[in-house]
């Protein structure tokens, strides 16, 4: 049988196992899915090993650690560096990001040319980097200076929430939070410039999903198109669990879909 598993700390909460089990059982494999408390990334490459894993996702706060760790990334998480889904061939950890093709897939074809984006961690790299790849526009702003060096050092705009204030007529097509305020029921930035955003805006994206969230109900009461983070979050495991059986991601997405509905 072959096992898959999530890291991450805390990783309670994760509904990974759900989404993968019942499209495993639906699909007749022999393999199953757990979660793992991870509380160090140190000596992660003979933790893998040694627990028989064929692949497993990879949450907060290690996907960074990770990609840091892997013996190749493939695909987008190389330029993202952040993997949020590792992969043994041979004696090999294989990372991919399916993050960034999740958020993705929410916004497909719809009209985007221009971006902002609030916080500047992996998440937000994942984000910056597909619309990148798509020819969007993208803007990034963090509360700190530090994180936003990443998006610097490859050409991105970027603002601090104590210059943002330079923005605020742009009219942005898309305004995405990809920090944790949402966590602590927090907005990303001060209530008046959020209004301000907003007021030029058509769409607002806030990764977090399954909480009460301020700024997407700020962004109703603006008559924005809101978006939470619950089909990212789905669609990045439709990718993952591809990649760990190597089937095709038409066959996993109903399975998915249906057990994702069920959870909600
Ligand atoms: P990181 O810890 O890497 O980055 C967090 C970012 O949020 C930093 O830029 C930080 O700013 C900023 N931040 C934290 N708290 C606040 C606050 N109160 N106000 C303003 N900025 C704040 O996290 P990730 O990028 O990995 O994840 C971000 C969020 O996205 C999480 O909530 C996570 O759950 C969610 N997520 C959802 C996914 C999904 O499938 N739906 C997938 C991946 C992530 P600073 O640099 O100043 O500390």
């Amino acid at each position: 049988m072959e096992i898959f598993t999530v890291f991450g700390n805390p990783i309670y909460h994760s509904k990974s196992p759900l989404l993968h089990n019942y499209a495993l059982y639906k699909l007749g494999i022999n393999a199953k899915y757990t979660r793992y408390l991870l509380k160090s990334s140190k000596d992660f490459r003979n933790l893998f090993f040694s627990l028989g894993l064929s692949g497993a996702n990879i949450t907060l706060p290690y996907k960074e650690d990770i990609a840091n760790i892997c013996d190749e990334i493939r695909g987008i998480g190389q330029k993202i560096g952040a993997v949020n889904a590792i992969v043994k061939e041979n004696d090999k950890i294989i990372g991919y990001n399916t993050d960034a093709i999740g958020f993705y897939k929410n916004i497909e074809g719809k009209n985007i040319q221009n971006a902002l984006i609030l916080g500047a961690g992996g998440s937000a790299r994942a984000v910056a980097m597909i619309l990148r790849e798509n020819n969007i526009n993208v803007i990034i702003a963090n509360r700190s200076k530090e994180k936003l060096t990443f998006f610097r050092d490859r050409y991105f705009e970027t603002y601090t929430n104590d210059n943002i204030n330079k923005i605020t007529n742009t009219k942005f097509d898309i305004i995405i939070n990809a920090t944790s305020s949402s966590i602590n029921n927090e907005l990303p930035l001060e209530y008046e410039i959020l209004q301000s955003l907003f007021s030029n805006s058509k769409i607002a994206f806030d990764l977090m999903y399954g909480i009460r969230c301020k700024f997407l109900e700020l962004a109703k009461e603006k008559g924005l198109e809101s978006i939470d983070g619950s089909k990212m979050l789905l669609y990045q495991a439709i990718s993952a669990l591809s990649l760990f059986i190597n089937i095709d991601e038409e066959r996993i997405k109903p399975h998915m879909e249906y057990i994702y509905k069920i959870i909600q």
